[in-house]
């Protein structure tokens, strides 16, 4: 698979319909590594990568996108970010008497949050309802932003992918570009011949070759994904400023130091007495006792 590990954009020459394919390989593998998850959820949780590998490309800003979903199947919660266009990553919660069959997600919801580096904190919600997690996001754009989109996603524990196709707001393409329901349509039908597995193993000029070859499809050049934690000493210390100086102090005193490891990539970080109260160093608590 040469297009591993990234995000391409392509465009339809003359019509006001754009579009995104992801394939993600060593990033998938990489936060698969952290966790032994059974084969159903590490699919789930490959969709989800590329889920926001695509929908971070459809940001115009730097920030951080994540979709978390909740729900009242054989997973409790399901969480994959991508940050900055380019840092991945993702973590399943499950029951502990998980078992094969059965709704993994269930009915429950999905929440999708967009935090840029500058500016206001957005978040939607869309119901899950044992839809799959594509209908959920077209639901979601259709609901929030009243942009048609479709999307297709793939996982099959060692690769993940996804592709997009967004009609364009009015005020975005240029006249000569057509806005009309019947291109809209014929796009979407050649998009929906797609299988899962050429999906996971075309490489994307051969997919859109395959796809669209009486289309005039213009391409930009991939961006990179990676796995990353976006976790830090400081960010940690934010679940010890949620327990309160009391009894981070005493917890402190008790251990020697205080463990708070990430769950994402199993970094542990340690603050000491002496961090704790320069932790909270300033705050009219620390006084209290
Ligand atoms: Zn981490």
């Amino acid at each position: 698979m040469s297009d591993a590990d990234q995000c391409q954009r392509f465009l339809f020459d003359q019509l006001a319909i754009r579009g995104e394919l992801t394939g993600l390989q060593k990033s998938y593998r990489d936060v698969l590594s952290q966790h032994p998850y059974p084969v159903p959820v590490a699919r789930l949780l490959g969709e989800f990568m590329a889920a926001v590998s695509l929908l971070s490309d459809t940001l115009k800003f730097r920030g951080l996108l994540s979709l978390q979903a909740r729900g009242n199947g054989q997973i409790r919660t399901l969480m994959a970010e991508c940050e900055h266009h380019e840092r991945l990553r993702a973590i399943a919660r499950y029951n502990d008497d998980y078992i094969d069959g059965g709704p993994q997600l269930g009915e429950g919801q999905l929440a999708i949050t967009i935090e840029p580096d500058q500016g206001k904190r957005y978040q939607g919600i869309v119901s899950l309802d044992d839809h799959s997690l594509a209908a959920a996001l077209e639901d979601y754009f259709r609901q929030s932003e009243q942009i048609r989109t479709r999307i297709w996603l793939a996982a099959d524990g060692e690769r993940a992918a996804g592709m997009l196709i967004q009609a364009m707001p009015e005020s975005a393409h240029e006249s000569s570009l057509i806005h009309d329901s019947d291109a809209w349509d014929r796009v979407i039908a050649l998009a929906d011949t797609l299988t899962d597995e050429e999906l996971l193993t075309l490489p994307n000029e051969r997919l859109l070759t395959r796809l669209f070859h009486e289309e005039t499809v213009r391409t930009w050049p991939p961006q990179r994904r990676y796995f990353e934690c976006t976790c830090s000493h400081e960010r940690s210390a934010r679940a010890l400023q949620s327990i309160g100086y009391s009894e981070a102090r005493q917890l402190a005193v008790e251990q020697g130091s205080i463990q708070v490891d990430c769950q994402f990539c199993r970094a542990s970080y340690h603050y000491t007495v002496e961090d704790v109260e320069a932790l909270f160093a300033g705050d009219d608590n620390t006084s209290l006792n």
